[in-house]
């Protein structure tokens, strides 16, 4: 069974948090044990050798620039100011994946409904008895928050260089209103919007403000997905999906990832609760059966984990130390009653209907 991850700040965490994506998870801990100056990211929890390891096939990478100043408080040295030094943060992400997927063979960028065939060839006629360095993990990257798109129309230059994913925002952007900045679409957002539905771009939803929700739903006439949002009946906060959002997503066929961040399960969580007060079948199974409970089917929910977003195994349910252990969802899901081929669609079978579906030849 491929397992598909829709959301992990790979590029992010190795150039502003220092972690080499190559590196396992045991031995970025040797390094930085998590507790530090750098412990408001907490225990890594990625690495390139987990991944493999938990048979995580394909993920989604993003590029996330981080503001300089953000609604959240506080000033970020490393953010950016202007949309030319988001765009700056932004390629220099791209150019790391590109970078490793050149210098590694257990990296492969996807961009084409091509490359995806080949990598999952790779996967399949291997089997589960070949060397996990022969498998690699496929990346299709995704940009969370649009403001390193310069002006509207560069996202065609994005696109030509491989992105095919585009979140319109975190906090607010100069596109969208966000995670606690409400707020409608700007005129850039819904140009935006309508250059991304005529070159094949993906729309991600995830964070992004309710109002500009639904005016982008009316515009975007592409793919929609949420990369990583849980259910707001579960952790009221504008972070999440209202009932009415999700049932709109089902409409246009969406996949919602499934954040593992305990803050994000369980609305009553506080790290003093420990990371074992959340777990893979109670939480995390709520949510996903919310989503299917909403589609009538198991078409529209993944994972959207968000490991190594800010967050560390700390904070993560109790099951999961690490990627590696993704898998263990997949026994989660069949205790609560989910058939064999709705395991394997939410473990990673929906992501790849969507990256078939939407990916140029
Ligand atoms: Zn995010």
């Amino acid at each position: 069974m491929l397992i598909v991850d829709a959301h992990e700040d790979i590029a992010y965490s190795a150039l502003v948090g220092g972690r080499d994506f190559r590196m396992s998870v045991a031995d970025k801990r040797k390094n930085d044990p998590g507790d530090s100056a750098r412990g408001r990211e907490g225990q890594a929890t990625v690495g390139l050798p987990d991944l493999l390891e938990g048979s995580v096939a394909v993920v989604f990478g993003t590029l996330y620039a981080s503001p300089a100043r953000s609604q959240f408080g506080g000033d970020n040295a490393s953010g950016y100011a202007t949309p030319q030094q988001a765009e700056a943060q932004a390629r220099a992400q791209l150019d790391y994946y590109r970078r490793v997927a050149d210098e590694d063979p257990r990296l492969t960028l996807i961009s084409t409904g091509r490359d995806l065939e080949a990598h999952l060839m790779r996967w399949s006629s291997s089997g589960t008895a070949a060397p996990l360095d022969k498998l690699g993990v496929g990346l299709v990257p995704l940009m969370e928050g649009a403001d390193p798109i310069v002006k509207p129309d560069d996202v065609k230059r994005w696109f030509d260089d491989g992105v095919r994913i585009v979140g319109l925002s975190w906090g607010q952007t100069r596109y969208a209103g966000g995670t606690r900045a409400p707020g409608p679409l700007s005129d850039d957002g819904k140009k935006l919007l309508k250059l991304m539905s005529e070159i094949g771009m993906v729309w991600d939803v995830s964070h992004l403000a309710e109002e500009s929700f639904w005016q982008g739903m009316d515009i975007f006439q592409g793919r929609v997905i949420a990369s990583h949002s849980n259910c707001r009946e579960y952790v009221p906060t504008d972070r999440h999906l209202t009932d009415d959002m999700i049932r709109a997503l089902v409409e246009r066929d969406a996949v919602i990832g499934c954040v593992l961040y305990n803050r994000f399960l369980r609305a009553d969580w506080t790290p003093e609760k420990g990371k074992h007060a959340v777990t893979l079948k109670d939480d995390v199974l709520r949510h996903i059966d919310r989503v299917c409970q909403i589609a009538g089917n198991a078409r529209h929910a993944g994972i959207g984990s968000d490991f190594d977003g800010g967050f560390g195994a700390a904070s993560t349910p109790a099951e999961l130390d690490s990627v590696a252990d993704f898998g263990k969802l997949a026994p989660a899901l069949k205790d609560a009653g989910y058939k064999p081929e709705d395991v394997e669609a939410i473990m990673g079978g929906n992501w790849l209907r969507v990256v078939k579906e939407t990916l140029p030849r």
